[in-house]
């Protein structure tokens, strides 16, 4: 669950960087131990009772969700535009219908342009209306909710990274499957045709 998954298609060039995770391996077992309550009632002195807990390996993965994506404002203003740290990092929102993706309709995947964090399927984007690029649902486990400080929205991010997408409304009456918007900014994705190079 806590392990990022990229997929990559086979890449022609010999300089490809592969991350290996190693968490895969720590998917191990913790040991089980019976502990059998007994009282000795002849017992010389008091018992410390020694609690020994193994940690199960949930509870890691689970806080290491956000991996290796996390950086300074320093780091990210390197690699960002301003307009991009703007919204990815400082929680902002471009002028409805100015935005790259609003009206396009291209086939492909739409990434995280922080940290390109494959996050939705062209399939899934609808036309909304409503001056920002719109889809019905992200890829699984690529987008966290969580709500806006005044309550009255979802902020949705990029789980990778933390980076600012927008926000999801729910129960609008759109003729999709889960009847639920994805409202995200243009320029905090990246679109790339299913075959392409996404690493440039
Ligand atoms: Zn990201």
């Amino acid at each position: 669950m806590g392990c990022q998954i990229l997929r990559t298609p086979p890449l022609s060039s010999s300089t490809t960087i592969t991350i290996l995770s190693k968490f895969a391996s720590l998917s191990k077992p913790a040991p089980t131990s019976l502990f059998k309550p007994h009282f000795r009632p002849f017992a010389p002195k008091p018992i410390t009772t020694l609690t020994k807990r193994s940690f199960r390996g949930g509870v890691l993965a689970m806080a290491a969700a956000p991996g290796s994506f996390q950086k300074s404002d320093e780091e990210w203003q390197a690699i960002l535009s301003p307009e991009q740290f703007r919204i990815l990092r400082q929680k902002g929102t471009e002028y409805p219908g100015t935005g790259e993706y609003d009206k396009f309709f291209g086939e492909g995947v739409y990434q995280c342009a922080g940290c390109g964090t494959p996050l939705y399927r062209s399939t899934t984007k609808f036309n909304s209306g409503c001056g920002w690029p719109a889809f019905y649902e992200g890829l699984p486990g690529a987008i966290n909710r969580n709500p806006d400080p005044d309550g009255m929205r979802i902020e949705i991010t990029c789980a990778a990274c933390g980076g600012h997408l927008g926000h999801v409304f729910k129960g609008e009456g759109f003729r999709t499957p889960t009847n639920e918007r994805h409202c995200v900014n243009s320029i905090s994705l990246k679109f790339a045709t299913e075959n392409s190079d996404a690493s440039q």
